[in-house]
């Protein structure tokens, strides 16, 4: 029996074989939007999302350190993301959401919460704070919290939140109580994306604390081939088992490998497969989770081969 469940995490709709399930990502971080697809769950990122700020400047997020625009190195964002109480955003968002719904295994949020540390200070962020009576802090808490309820009330099928790995700050930087979203969450993902894994350590060390704070079962995510990648750039399938079997150890619930598509995922099978030498090697780093991401391998021989 298997504890442990392995994901494809792709931007194209196709399913790799070899895994439990399939994650696909119906609207990315750019704001492009492809259909949902019935037996793949949907990854929707909610506030980051370039086509809204581009229609509506006034919706980007702001903050005493400039607003939340691609290219604004204060902050660890690679896109324009849109103030978390923009009501309209937040509704046709919850309108989508609950559509994907319908047409897919569930949804996984990203980019649910606040941008980062500092943000939103638009007229529309103050005036709620001041009426709210509350910190500042606690706030942006209660925005977020009170639209994962909303979100909750659409989602009829699976809901899980994907955090960035930050596990001591995230109330901080992006109003995330980690508690109030176990209310509504089936799960937890956490994203570890890296373009490599060179000290494994850290991203086990990682995973152990995630799985200490989150009171709902917790997968992780790792990176492996992303659009427009090249070869070079991309962690080896060496990185990938050696950090797969030190996470898998700590206690978590599920590894997702992120890839453009489904051929990639066949490239990663076909290279983890041929690492014979590494795979027994690893044997001896733990009980049974790590023989299921081995057996997991194991597994991928005849689909490679
Ligand atoms: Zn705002």
């Amino acid at each position: 029996m298997c504890d442990l469940k392995f994901g494809a995490y792709v931007y194209e709709p196709e399913k790799a074989e070899g895994f439990d399930f399939h994650v696909l990502r119906v609207k990315v971080e750019t704001g492009a939007r492809i259909p949902p697809v019935q037996d793949m769950h949907s990854n929707i990122a909610v506030f980051a999302d370039n086509v809204a700020a581009r229609s509506h400047p006034d919706w980007i997020s702001q903050s005493p350190l400039g607003p939340a625009r691609m290219g604004n190195s204060n902050f660890n964002i690679y896109w324009d993301v849109v103030c978390a109480t923009q009501p309209e955003h937040r509704g046709e968002q919850l309108d989508y959401i609950e559509d994907v719904d319908r047409h897919s295994r569930g949804v996984w949020l990203n980019s649910q919460f606040f941008a980062d540390h500092g943000h939103c200070t638009c007229p529309r962020c103050n005036e709620l704070w001041m009426k709210s009576g509350l910190s500042w802090l606690e706030w942006r808490r209660k925005e977020v919290t009170n639209y994962i309820a909303q979100v909750r009330e659409r989602v009829k099928k699976e809901l899980v939140m994907c955090i960035q790995p930050d596990p001591v700050t995230s109330y901080e930087r992006y109003g995330v109580d980690f508690g109030d979203l176990a209310k509504y969450a089936d799960a937890f993902n956490v994203v570890m994306f890296s373009k490599n894994y060179a000290t494994p350590w850290y991203w086990e060390m990682l995973a152990r604390g995630f799985k200490t704070l989150l009171k709902k079962p917790v997968y992780i995510s790792l990176y492996v081939f992303g659009p427009g990648d090249n070869v070079i750039n991309v962690p080896s399938a060496s990185e990938l088992l050696t950090v797969s079997v030190r996470c898998a150890r700590t206690g978590i619930d599920g590894i997702l490998y992120l890839t453009s598509g489904a051929s990639q995922i066949r490239d990663f099978q076909k290279a983890a497969v041929d690492k014979v030498e590494l795979r027994e090697r690893l044997k001896s780093y733990g009980s049974q989770p790590v023989q299921e991401v081995l057996d997991l391998v194991k597994s991928w021989e005849k689909i490679v081969g």
